[in-house]
């Protein structure tokens, strides 16, 4: 068989908030091999609170590694040629652990918890003005829930376990891409403790102008440094697999180097070859994530946006920044409506939902469940449906679920084309919730530009196979643009007149305005 002789090959790890997948690509072609998926528990103890079990994600980690190297074999490829790996992770989720037992001390804080947002509004009190955006010159972030940083301090006030080891110098602070890099290093066994920079800059601890932990943010926090990881670059050798537990069947992965790190939204600009100042990318995913390139300065936001690191691919190279609209709920709704309301089986029934009535009849769902993120980052919003008559009926709602993600995407459109001044012409997008084609449909009408989806949907995990790739001393990955393989695509154009969809998008501005002020 042919793919036998794939030459080298790269794999990815790729740990999402709802699931985790292990993906082999050819390094020459960029082809897709084989993958598996698992999907992952979250638990909402409380109100507002979202969490993971640090060890369910390790484990879905190795599961999808056995069952891909599995496939691979049946394929006739020889593992033996995965030359590197990547990891590219869910952000700003929260783990301590116990370096000396290896176990984790409390469970994940996934990024969308809300359980800090009264001491976020006490910290946002205590500023000059009340400003938000206090912080914003070192860290390109507003003070939210969102960020690791005041999760981290929740869990040294909460929990006993986590203030004594901080205390006893054995707690280890980590993203999911610390957690999993110090695993599958050797864990409590010598494992490497590092992140890297785009994971970093999701923290409210770094400084993304020196790309550096600033002591002085540490201390605004009561953060003693010597629990965070240490910070490299996002494609470069960090360690090599020694875990026992990737022995699959048909071989080993032992002693293949993890060489590629970046945060989910990073490795998809990067997987979308967004290489250029001016390019962007939105992912469709739990959230949806909007990035713009752009290049080697970091640019400060007027209208609610996020200056972030986008990548910085090798100890020598210099970091790229990015400009980003994140919101919270997007493919989220779509798992309310099946996990709380039943009124799918699955994710996919939506869109056959949806289509059957073509229309939200008037009908608005702001789906602000965790609060409102950009642009305007307000953690008391709370989700409204509105509009509704005895005519409404639950396809109306699955139209307007679908609509809400679209509307909350051309809220960040508008405000990226307002701070750079230069509209973009098309949209390229990525994530689970792409395969939803109507989906795509509605977003290139409310836009009223194309939207422009690759034929390889998983970016993400791409993104990071070529930062693992192209490290120095792995090397079978080209980044050069001429070596870069065409991407082929999809294109949606938009079908309504503005008029309308300007209508429609002016009617969801004020759905927003209630449910900004829904107490009120
Ligand atoms: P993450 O990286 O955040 O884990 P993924 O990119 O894997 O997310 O996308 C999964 C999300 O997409 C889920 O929230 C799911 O509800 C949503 N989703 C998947 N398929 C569809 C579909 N056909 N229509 C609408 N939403 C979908």
């Amino acid at each position: 068989f042919e793919q036998g002789n794939a030459g080298p090959l790269v794999a990815a790890i790729d740990q999402g908030t709802s699931s985790t997948r292990f993906l082999v690509f050819n390094a020459k072609t960029a082809e897709l091999l084989s993958h598996h998926q698992v999907e992952i528990n979250q638990s909402f103890p409380k109100e507002g609170w979202v969490e993971e079990d640090p060890k369910e994600i390790l484990q879905s980690v190795y599961e999808c590694m056995e069952r891909t190297c599995e496939k691979l074999t049946q394929l006739n490829i020889d593992i033996s040629n995965i030359k590197a790996i990547g990891v590219t992770n869910q952000r700003e989720t929260t783990l301590v652990w116990d370096k000396e037992t290896g176990e984790p001390l409390y469970n994940a804080i996934v990024w969308l918890d809300l359980r800090t947002q009264s001491t976020v509004e006490r910290l946002i009190n205590k500023t000059p003005g009340r400003n938000k955006n206090h912080l914003k010159h070192k860290t390109g972030l507003p003070i939210s829930t969102y960020f690791s940083a005041v999760k981290l301090r929740w869990l040294m006030d909460n929990v006993d376990e986590v203030a004594e080891a901080v205390l006893t110098h054995r707690a280890m602070f980590g993203t999911v891409d610390s957690w999993l890099i110090w695993c599958l290093t050797g864990g409590k066994s010598g494992g490497v403790h590092c992140t890297d920079v785009t994971n970093a800059s999701r923290t409210m601890l770094f400084n993304i102008h020196t790309l550096d932990w600033d002591p002085e943010l540490c201390k605004y926090f009561d953060i003693p440094m010597e629990i965070l990881p240490k910070v490299r670059s996002s494609s470069e050798i960090y360690g090599l697999m020694v875990s026992p537990h990737c022995l699959c069947k048909s071989g080993s992965l032992s002693g293949i180097p993890i060489s590629g790190c970046l945060g989910d939204q990073s490795a998809a600009l990067v997987g979308q070859m967004c290489f250029q100042e001016g390019q962007a990318k939105n992912t469709y995913g739990t959230g949806c994530f909007l990035l713009r390139n752009t290049g080697a300065k970091p640019v400060m936001s007027d209208h609610g946006l996020l200056t972030t690191v986008a990548y910085k691919l090798g100890r020598d190279k210099p970091a790229c920044y990015a400009l980003e609209g994140s919101v919270a709920i997007a493919g989220a709704v779509v798992r309310w409506l099946k996990d709380n309301l039943g009124i799918i089986q699955t994710s996919t029934e939506l869109e056959k939902l949806a289509a059957s009535v073509g229309t939200s009849y008037g009908c608005y769902f702001v789906p602000a469940f965790s609060g409102l993120y950009a642009p305007y980052w307000e953690p008391s919003a709370r989700g409204i449906i509105c509009g509704l008559t005895q005519f409404t009926n639950k396809s109306h709602l699955a139209f307007a679920a679908l609509e809400a993600v679209c509307f909350q995407t051309r809220e960040i459109l508008d405000a990226m084309n307002q701070d750079s001044g230069i509209p973009l012409t098309q949209l390229q997008v990525d994530g689970g919730m792409t395969s939803n084609r109507l989906l795509m449909q509605l977003q290139a009408d409310i836009l009223c530009i194309p939207v422009v989806k690759p034929s390889m949907p998983e970016t993400t995990a791409l993104g990071a196979a070529m930062a693992a790739g192209a490290a120095e001393g792995v090397s079978v990955w080209s980044l050069r643009p001429e070596d870069l393989s065409e991407v082929t695509s999809e294109k949606f154009e938009p079908q309504i007149n503005p008029e309308e969809s300007e209508f429609r998008y002016a009617r969801w501005k004020k759905a927003v305005q209630r449910a900004m002020n829904w107490e009120t």
